[in-house]
């Protein structure tokens, strides 16, 4: 599997479970971190790394730095002072050092006794009367004790439960002594040329360096992962993945697809016809590129990419019209319920017009109510089927749906993309794919992590929007807000008042939403005033999602179920409470629901002071820009990507030591090398992609 030399069997191939002192058990944990062969033991990377080469005399020490130092026990005491400690003072000569314990047994207080000597290791800090290291790892020192320091950098490992680094750095260094009794056991990968064009070492003394740093290894640029040799680990990793992702691509172009047949197109006329404004030249390249997928045999992979409120649901439908216009079906994925009931009443309107029957299957919706849409979709009574994942755990007949629209990305990964490819079963027709998102990721982040998609950009808003004004205010000016809510609905427009979370719960959330619209009912007796949250029947939130749209409520209370998709451009005003505890994706999302009309709209933030530093600074961005690909790019400053993407749920990589918030200048070279390998080393993305990935995909087809 791994790039070993086919003849020889190397002890990096033993199975751990086979090495001695590993069972079952500590096999399995193993296991979770993705160590199976002793081998995986050398791709599981140390994240840090401790000093203890080096034995510092007490007067040396510099507080806040972690250091290894040793001395006679002076005295050992109890104190009970604020909190009961263990404290004992030891001497080298040089100086005095406490060592504090909040947490001992009887017999390690009785174990430390005048005159023992102690090697200590720990964070020194001021203490009260002398240096201090609070719960320091140490040892007791006798004459037999082997007195060596260490004689490279102490490796620390990311661990998982009931693991100990004790066993991890045993393991690492079965797996390094392996490797040196069999050099052929690890089989460099990357070609010379591609080594020298990249300037990047070789693979085993990267590895060796990793795993066990020489003591003069400048620990700081280890830890911030800049260090040559980790640059070549890194490299090797993220051109893993992204072989991985072309990977998906390449399986996705051997498959035949439903490709349009461009006869007649009276429904798009008729559409367009009624549509009561003109597309942006924008929406209309995306669907020029949308068109050109789809007259290929093989499916289309495209990610649509556009801000908040750019109009990529009318491209959606229109991408449908498409695909059904050429005699197929089409369906559309939405990540909440809200968000499918919307699409659907949207496009069932629009639809109408054209006479294109429209379905929507959820996962709330009862079986009598699922068979009945089932059997409407796969007699192809209804064209066009909404709903959530549920959609696609049903047994819809996908033989002939043509197109799968994603509204909303980054909750779908690439095993669901891969799973889609396959839905119709191997052999048969692969759906086209479209992918919607409205998460700015930078260029070179998105090429990389979504390799296997074409991208399409819609990079600007319809006309005469106008920016969204936000405002920042203290909880204790609320009068100030009532007001102004008062005013706008007095103007005709609509009012939307959103409750952050306050705790991660959805009962909660609906007790603090109810206590809003009671509050805000006794300040504004005039208006009328509606709530939606996440705990309603589907039946019920569109209800109240009609009567707002219709003008019937002036002013809604949401939780945060309205944070994607919803559309109500007559809705001029939005006050977002808890602000401070949203993050700046989120916030602008929501505020992404006000300025879909023509008016000037406005968002208040209402904090509860005192607001944290970067609560502040997350505010103030908010006040600075509309701009989503501005807000995101201080997301990263201020999160790193793998928070943005929401890393487990995503399908983006899990990655072992690559950190794209320090590496992602990486990238355009990773993509220079991945085009390179495809063209000319055919054999390499699948070698590459299983010794790296931990979850195994199954490229067999390719
Ligand atoms: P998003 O990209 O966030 O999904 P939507 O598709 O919900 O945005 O569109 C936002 C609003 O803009 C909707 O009310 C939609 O009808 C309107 N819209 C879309 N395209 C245009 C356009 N070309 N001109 C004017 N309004 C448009
Ligand atoms: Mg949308």
């Amino acid at each position: 599997m791994d790039g070993r030399s086919p003849h020889t069997a190397s002890m990096l191939d033993a199975p751990v479970n086979t090495l001695p002192g590993i069972g079952p058990r500590i096999a399995e944990r193993l296991a979770r971190l993705g160590i199976v062969q002793l081998r995986d033991a050398l791709f599981h990377l140390p994240h840090r790394y401790m000093d203890r080469t080096r034995l510092m005399t007490i007067s040396a020490l510099i507080p806040g730095h972690t250091a290894l130092c040793q001395g006679t026990v002076e005295s050992v005491q109890i104190s009970y002072g604020r909190r009961r400690s263990l404290l004992c003072r030891i001497n080298d000569g040089t100086g005095v050092m406490q060592l504090r314990f909040f947490h001992f047994s009887k017999a390690q207080q009785q174990k430390l006794v005048q005159g023992q000597t102690l090697r200590c290791w720990g964070q020194v800090r001021t203490g009260s009367r002398s240096l201090e290291i609070i719960h320091p790892e140490y040892q007791r020192i006798d004459e037999t004790t082997d007195t060596a320091v260490e004689q490279t950098l102490t490796p620390v490992y990311p661990l998982t439960k009931g693991l100990s680094q004790f066993r991890l750095r045993q393991l690492s260094q079965q797996a390094l002594t392996a490797l040196d009794n069999d050099p052929t056991a690890l089989t460099e990968l990357l070609p010379p040329a591609l080594l020298r064009q990249f300037a990047l070492s070789g693979l085993v003394d990267a590895l060796r360096f990793a795993h066990r740093p020489p003591p003069d290894a400048d620990t700081e640029e280890l830890e911030q992962g800049k260090h040559p040799t980790q640059i070549r680990l890194v490299f090797e990793e993220l051109l893993a993945h992204h072989l991985s992702l072309r990977l998906v691509r390449a399986q996705a172009r051997q498959r035949a697809s439903f490709p349009l047949n461009d006869t007649d197109n009276t429904y798009l006329r008729e559409f367009l016809r009624q549509l009561p404004f003109k597309l942006t030249k924008a929406q209309q390249k995306a669907l020029s590129e949308i068109k050109k997928d789809m007259f290929q045999a093989t499916p289309m992979l495209r990610l649509l990419q556009g801000d908040v409120g750019s109009g990529k649901t009318v491209v959606a439908a229109i991408t449908a019209l498409m695909v059904i216009q050429s005699g197929y079906q089409a369906a559309l994925m939405a990540p909440t319920e809200v968000l499918a009931e919307q699409h659907y009443f949207n496009l069932k309107q629009w639809f109408s017009t054209v006479g294109v029957p429209v379905m929507l299957l959820t996962g709330k919706q009862n079986k009598k109510e699922k068979e009945q849409a089932l059997n409407a979709l796969n007699t192809a009574q209804a064209l066009i089927a909404i709903g959530t994942h549920a959609l696609f755990q049903e047994q819809v007949a996908f033989g002939s749906v043509g197109l799968v629209i994603i509204d909303e990305q980054q909750r779908f990964g690439v095993d669901q993309r891969l799973a889609l490819l396959e839905k119709g079963g191997a052999g048969s027709k692969a759906p086209h794919q479209l992918i919607m998102t409205a998460t700015p990721i930078p260029r070179t982040l998105a090429m990389t992590l979504f390799a296997d998609l074409d991208l399409s950009v819609i990079d600007e808003l319809p006309p005469g929007r106008q920016p969204v004004r936000t405002t920042v205010i203290s909880n204790e000016k609320r009068d100030q807000v009532i007001r102004r809510i008062n005013a706008v609905c007095k103007a005709g427009q609509q009012v939307y008042w959103v409750c952050a979370l306050i705790e991660n719960s959805a009962v909660l959330q609906l007790e603090a939403a109810e206590e809003v619209q009671k509050y805000l009912t006794r300040e504004l007796t005039e208006l009328h005033i509606g709530l939606i949250h996440g705990r309603m029947k589907s039946a019920e939130k569109e209800a109240v999602m009609n009567d707002f749209k219709r003008g019937g409520i002036d002013l809604l209370v949401a939780t945060t179920v309205i944070e994607v998709g919803v559309d109500v451009p007559n809705a001029s005003l939005m006050i977002i409470e808890n602000a401070e505890r949203l993050g700046l994706a989120q916030l602008h999302q929501l505020r992404g629901r006000v300025g879909r009309g023509r008016q000037l709209s406005n968002c208040v933030l209402l904090y509860q002071p005192p607001l944290s530093e970067t609560a502040r600074i997350r505010l103030n961005r908010m006040r600075e820009t509309n701009d989503g690909f501005a807000i995101a790019r201080s997301d990263l400053e201020l999160r790193g990507p793998g928070e943005i993407l929401g890393r487990k749920q995503t399908g983006a990589p899990e990655l072992r030591i690559a950190d794209l918030a320090r590496h992602g200048w990486l990238l355009p070279q990773v993509q220079q090398a991945a085009d390179i390998i495809m063209n000319r080393y055919p054999a390499l993305p699948g070698k590459l992609v299983n010794r790296w990935l931990t979850t195994k995909v199954d490229f067999g087809k390719v």
